[in-house]
């Protein structure tokens, strides 16, 4: 059983020191247990935050602990009520091979589900996110125009198909001309800005001729700054991520943002909202999500696209890659 711990506390961007593949015996499930065998590992940019050691809306990983994630995987060998051995099951066994499960936080899929991965993404925790916190708390109308960074992402690509699923003008932020092509061209967004390439802010302008009503916060950074100026009164800001700053240590240099973030929020009676998909949401929406997300997949209003690394001891490497924008899709570990 192999297993990625985290060996110590990273300083700006994780490196080699950071975690550390151990070796270990596969657990045998006593009653009401069952081993599950992780198929896919989902990477998420919070895992960051569970790094450091700081106070945050949940329990950073302790040294010598196994990293946190959400896997899809397939009971091996059952001695627990309602699984059995070949059901794949969504757990949240972290960044390992094998772990026993009491069935708490575990959710069945069933012996085959069509794309079992989706569950970490489009039909899971990210798609769920870009459902509620669009809808919820951006609550866009037709005719809006709302903005969308990391668009090329699972969060942002189903915020902005969403949006357009509401009659929204829908501009998206990616890094590089192939992820932007692809959030027009497949994705269906009106527009897509490249934030690696020069001017930002009036490229983003051009892009947006109604002003913005509805920004989807998922970077924070020069998005955001571009963003502020474009706002139209009443905007609405869901607070969803903010990875452009994930590996800061310290405040970073430059002007102090402070009064123009706040000013433009009191003179635009702009309303920015932070959420955390789980606390935020309860069951009601939970299922509205699933019902609506189901639709639009069986119908091709909602295209997914993945970005699938082999082997567990590729993760550390593919995580770096997420942060730094390398990936193109969601990524996910395909562990055997
Ligand atoms: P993505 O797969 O989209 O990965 C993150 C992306 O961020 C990168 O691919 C990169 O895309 C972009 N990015 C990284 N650095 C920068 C930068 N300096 N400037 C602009 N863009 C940058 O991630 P997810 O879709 O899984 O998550 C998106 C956001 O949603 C994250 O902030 C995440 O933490 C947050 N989140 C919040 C939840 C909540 O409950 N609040 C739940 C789930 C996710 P590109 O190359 O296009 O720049």
């Amino acid at each position: 059983n192999r297993r990625i711990v985290l060996a110590e506390r990273p300083y700006g961007q994780p490196d080699d020191n950071t975690l550390r593949l151990e070796i270990t015996d596969i657990p045998t499930p006593g009653d009401g247990e069952m081993l599950v065998r992780t198929v896919y590992l989902s990477l998420d940019p919070y895992m960051r935050g569970r790094m450091n050691d700081a106070k945050s809306y949940a329990e950073p990983v302790p040294i010598g602990g196994v990293m946190t994630a959400q896997v899809v995987g397939q009971v091996v060998e059952s001695n627990l009520e309602g699984y059995q051995a070949g059901d794949y099951v969504l757990n949240t066994s972290g960044w390992q091979d094998y772990a026993l499960s009491t069935g708490k936080q575990v959710v069945n899929l069933g012996k085959r589900p069509d794309n079992p991965s989706w569950a970490l993404g489009v039909l899971g925790m990210p798609g769920y996110t870009a459902y509620a916190g669009l809808l919820k708390i951006g609550k866009p109308k037709t005719g809006e125009t709302v903005v969308v960074a990391a668009a090329a992402g699972p969060v942002g690509a189903t915020v902005g198909q969403i949006a357009k699923l509401k009659g929204c003008r829908v501009v998206g932020v990616a890094g590089g001309p192939e992820k932007c092509e692809h959030v027009v061209k497949n994705l269906g967004f009106d527009a897509c800005i490249d934030h690696r390439a020069a001017d930002l802010a009036a490229r983003l302008n051009d892009a947006c001729p109604d002003g913005i009503d509805v920004y989807f916060e998922n970077v924070g950074g020069k998005v955001l700054y571009a963003v502020l100026p474009l706002l139209n009164p009443f905007a609405r800001i869901p607070v969803c991520g903010v990875v452009s700053w994930y590996n800061l240590q310290g405040l970073p240099d430059g002007p102090d943002m402070g009064p123009v973030i706040v000013g433009t929020l009191l003179r635009m009676k702009v309303r920015m909202q932070g959420f955390i998909i789980f606390d935020n949401f309860g069951p009601e929406v939970y299922s509205e999500f699933v019902q609506d997300m189901t639709g639009w997949l069986n119908d091709g209003s909602i295209t997914y696209k993945e970005h699938v690394v082999e082997g567990l001891e590729n993760a550390p490497a593919a995580f770096n890659q997420l942060l730094a924008g390398e990936n193109f899709g969601k990524m996910v570990v395909k562990v055997d």
